[in-house]
């Protein structure tokens, strides 16, 4: 059996001021890959594709590659780029001899220009060409938004179940599973979506309550008898598009009813609970005492709204003046994107002392830069390698890279966005942050994977952004309905 394997991922914000260009898909993250490559670079890693090599290789299946296209969450892809990245995926796709089925690695929250529902498209375009009798199973990010054309194109989506996500390969060999059951045993899969009026807050770790509840509820249904799997799509409130919002999606067996009335069991009990999934965000200086007084080190402080894995621009500079302001000694930020200041800190050198204008530089909306007399303590191209869960064993780069220190402030200025999964990068920098007494990043779940094991206390804050509340309010005009808590129309 030979099954095809395609990966476009973006999750778009349309009110960032970050654009999206071939740069974003062909530099960052883990670059633009296609054929053998994208198979040779993920084979054994807790990504999508290696998932999907694991689970064919246990179940004698071939995965034949097309191509690999993830970028990190910035505005809506350009349509041109767009159109190119899904033909370059097609035009390799026709090319497949005795195609057997299809797994796709989607988002589920991708935008394009004039198109509000790009995973739908790229499905849509995948089952046009290999017509209705061929499997096509989709792996989806937990913040997908999910639409009728996503559902109607797939026989099967399976979404993350974790946040912070670090169960792509397990979902991966799952979408494996699930192919050779239809494959071999015949079954025939019947996919439901219900949709829930309802932005969800930051109440989302699903290793916490009410969320590990919401996960459990989720997998007492998928023990029911006829059901093949479900997921819940939290949602990704920073599009303004008709079907951005939380829903459920089911798979049955050959029984559409079933499939419907339980993704609505599920979405009803998620709607009864809608004040339950959501946070009030102080800010870092408002909750700073509070902190203090528990005394828990290291003290996490994470920037709900300056997250670039939310497609932030990651360079404001909010809590890093509340840092400087407090005198706070064993203090760090993760990280403050600004290659100009980077570049400052090349030119000094290790070991000098420079003035420097930190962060803010990409809109004012990110506040104002912070004058800084800063130490250079240790300059790097940016490469590192995961040491997982997340992205475990894969490298990367954070571009140009620069550690400073201002009295007992360290910052790590980088080039590229990228939130921290894991601490790897910051020991290449000479700093490490379990020797630190508060730790700030630019994040709003994902660090905790890597940082939550030794965390005294973690606190989930809102700084001026791009992204915060008072940057949004009256710029949704496209929902078409009105959303629970506080988008209306
Ligand atoms: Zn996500």
């Amino acid at each position: 059996m030979r099954i095809a394997t395609g990966s476009i991922a973006h999750e778009s914000s349309t009110f960032t001021t970050v654009e999206t260009d071939w740069d974003s898909y062909r530099n960052q993250r883990f670059g633009y890959r296609t054929g053998q490559d994208v198979l040779d670079f993920f084979r054994g890693a807790n990504t999508a594709v290696g998932g999907f090599l694991a689970g064919c290789d246990a179940h004698g299946f071939e995965l034949v590659p097309t191509i690999f296209a993830n970028a990190q969450p910035s505005g809506p892809t350009p349509r041109a780029i767009f159109d190119e990245i899904l033909d370059d995926m097609l035009v390799r796709m026709g090319q497949i001899k005795d195609l057997d089925g299809v797994f796709l690695d989607l988002h589920g929250a991708m935008v394009a220009e004039d198109l509000d529902d790009a995973d739908g498209h790229i499905l849509k375009a995948v089952r046009d060409l290999v017509g209705p009798g061929i499997p096509i199973i989709a792996q989806l990010d937990i913040h997908a938004n999910m639409s009728p054309q996503m559902v109607a194109m797939a026989d099967v989506i399976i979404g993350h179940e974790t946040y912070p996500e670090i169960d792509q390969e397990e979902r991966a060999k799952e979408c494996t599973e699930v192919m050779y059951r239809i494959l071999q045993e015949g079954l025939n899969p019947t996919l439901a979506l219900t949709q829930i009026p309802l932005v969800w807050g930051m109440n989302q770790v699903t290793a916490h309550p009410p969320m590990r509840q919401a996960i459990e509820y989720l997998h007492e249904i998928e023990s029911r008898p006829g059901v093949i799997c479900g997921s819940i799509a939290i949602g990704y409130p920073l599009a303004d598009i008709p079907h951005m919002g939380a829903s459920v999606y089911i798979a049955t067996d050959d029984d559409q009813a079933l499939a419907q009335s339980l993704a609505d069991e599920l979405a009803e009990w998620i709607w009864n609970r809608r004040a339950d999934w959501q946070l009030h965000l102080p800010s870092t200086a408002e909750i700073l005492p509070e902190a203090e007084s528990a005394s828990r080190y290291p003290i996490i402080f994470a920037d709900r709204d300056d997250n670039t894995g939310g497609g932030s621009p990651g360079d404001s500079t909010a809590m890093l003046h509340t840092f400087l302001a407090a005198g706070l000694q064993d203090a760090c930020i993760l990280y403050i994107v600004d290659p100009e200041a980077v570049a400052m800190c090349q030119e000094a050198g290790i070991g000098a002392t420079l003035e420097l204008a930190v962060g803010a530089k990409s809109t004012p909306l990110q506040g104002r830069p912070a004058k800084m007399r800063a130490r250079v303590e240790a300059l790097s191209d940016g490469q590192f390698t995961y040491e997982g869960p997340r992205n475990r064993g894969l490298k990367s780069t954070m571009g140009p890279s620069a550690h400073i220190v201002q009295d007992g402030v360290h910052v790590l200025l980088v080039s590229r966005r990228e939130q921290p999964f894991g601490i790897a990068f910051s020991l290449t920098m000479g700093l490490d942050p379990r020797q630190m007494r508060y730790i700030g990043v630019k994040s709003s779940a994902h660090f905790r994977a890597g940082f939550e094991h030794f965390a005294g206390h973690i606190y989930v804050v809102s700084e001026p952004a791009v992204h915060s509340a008072a940057a949004l309010q009256g710029q949704f005009k496209n929902l078409g309905r009105k959303l629970y808590p506080e988008y209306d129309l």
